[in-house]
């Protein structure tokens, strides 16, 4: 894939903040946190659509909003593990490797199902969102 100036840029953020995930308005207003307009939410949504594609990000739900979020995909260390997003907040937790295998392997066996762990996401409330709500 193509990086331009803009796909780097939100490649980055995602990169660089793994463990969220965050809908186009969000990063429109992360990105263009200063004076300037570095990128436009027209193009935000482009790009996303792009990085999708691509498998550097993946789109998740929320609770609360309609809008999808996204989530950063690593390319060396996400592959062939689930991962966990809280429907409130968003944050994203990148499962061990061995509990993945352990619940991947239990499914398989009990179900006779084959999860296909790199299009998972596994939804629930964070320990910061379960003691809120309480
Ligand atoms: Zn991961
Ligand atoms: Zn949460």
């Amino acid at each position: 894939m193509y990086m331009t100036a803009q796909r780097k840029l939100l490649f980055r953020y995602f990169s660089e903040h793994p463990d969220v995930s965050v809908t186009a308005r969000q990063l429109c207003d992360v990105l263009n946190n200063g004076d300037q307009v570095k990128i436009g939410l027209s193009s935000i949504y482009r790009n996303l659509a792009a990085l999708t594609k691509a498998g550097f990000i993946l789109q998740t739900i929320s609770q609360d909003s309609k809008e999808a979020r996204y989530r950063y995909v690593s390319p060396e260390t996400c592959g062939h593990r689930l991962h966990l997003t809280c429907l409130r907040c968003g944050k994203t937790f990148h499962m061990t490797q061995k509990l993945s295998d352990r619940l991947l392997t239990d499914i398989l066996r009990v179900e006779d199902f084959a999860v296909d762990e790199n299009q998972t996401t596994v939804y629930g409330l964070c320990r910061d969102c379960r003691e809120q709500r309480n």
